[in-house]
């Protein structure tokens, strides 16, 4: 389906609403052009002066260089809403898919019957296949 930013916004709105509690501030969400990840949190991380480190200026990026379908696209954002929960909430994860976003991730999957995935292979076919050899890490 052809990607729109307002519907890229809606739909952030809608899984904070059912997913998150309400819980997570609005961010921007941009539309990008990776051929390499489907979708990707931003973030600028400052150390202050006694080294301590605060993290800042999210936004979501999701690719359209991907022809997916609705429920792929839905699944995207909510990976990447994970992601912003974690660092919102200032969780400490093992590591960048780590136990943290991997439990969280189950949990949504079977709650709300969604098929959120860490990585998946792209077939020459452009179909996109989850897990594999061949990674598309987001
Ligand atoms: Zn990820």
């Amino acid at each position: 389906m052809e990607l729109t930013k307002e519907y890229l916004v809606s739909k952030y709105s809608e899984f904070n609403h059912l997913i998150f509690d309400d819980s997570l501030p609005m961010i921007p969400i941009k539309l990008g052009r990776s051929k390499s990840a489907l979708g990707y949190l931003k973030f600028r991380k400052h150390k202050n002066l006694f080294g301590k480190v605060t993290i800042s200026g999210f936004s979501i990026t999701i690719s359209t260089k991907f022809d997916l379908s609705e429920q792929e696209i839905e699944d995207t954002l909510i990976h990447e809403m994970i992601h912003f929960y974690i660092y919102h909430n200032k969780l400490e994860d093992s590591s960048s898919h780590g136990h943290i976003f991997k439990k969280m991730m189950a949990d949504i999957n079977e709650k709300y019957g969604r098929k959120i995935n860490i990585s998946y292979r792209l077939t020459n076919t452009g179909e996109l296949i989850p897990k594999g050899r061949k990674y598309l890490f987001f």
